[in-house]
């Protein structure tokens, strides 16, 4: 659109079109899937329509379901792609987001485009690889978010605030997913040590 052709919307449009992005982030065992679920039950709880979607990658429970670490779960769509999302997206005004740094580049441009909607989109992702690096993605998935939640795990040699997820697992595996079996968290010292 030409910015000449912009009309300003009225205040009660504005209102109606009130979407937001919130992301969840943190090491992994941080409960980043159990505040994600705790949201959307909320949301789901006031009568508002929640839809969830998650990458066909992750393997770690059922394909229909989400699931935090301590066994709580909800109904989800996997999906290959972030496109994906706004084809099989219904009427719904919430939209939570599992594992996000696992979807494509789209994924930007496709929660803009829900949330320009007037939808809350809810995302919880990983923000730092187990070389302490960030997830690019999820790094911009921050910048352009409303809200950010980072959450701390406790760490696994002194218990102090962990925000780094150290792999103990020797796997070749590209993309691995938080197992209990393959990962701890620590803090920095103990990162860094
Ligand atoms: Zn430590």
């Amino acid at each position: 659109m030409k910015y000449n052709q912009y009309k300003p919307l009225s205040q009660s449009a504005k209102i109606f079109k009130m979407g937001r992005i919130e992301v969840i982030c943190g090491p992994m065992f941080a409960g980043k899937t159990e505040t994600l679920i705790g949201r959307l039950t909320e949301a789901s709880n006031r009568g508002t329509c929640v839809e969830i979607f998650k990458t066909l990658l992750d393997n770690r429970c059922a394909q229909d379901l989400i699931m935090s670490h301590n066994s709580n779960s909800l109904p989800a769509l996997s999906v290959r792609k972030a496109k994906d999302i706004l084809s099989q997206l219904d009427f719904c005004d919430v939209v939570g987001i599992d594992e996000a740094k696992f979807f494509d580049d789209e994924r930007i441009n496709c929660v803009n485009i829900l949330a320009n909607q007037g939808k809350r989109i809810v995302l919880s992702g990983l923000d730092m690889a187990y070389v302490g690096q960030s997830f690019d993605l999820v790094a911009r998935l921050m910048s352009v978010a409303e809200y950010v939640t980072k959450l701390h795990g406790i760490c696994t040699q002194f218990g102090a605030a962990a925000f780094f997820s150290h792999i103990l697992s020797k796997s070749n595996e590209k993309i691995l997913l938080g197992k209990r079996k393959d990962y701890e968290v620590l803090c920095r010292a103990c990162f860094y040590d």
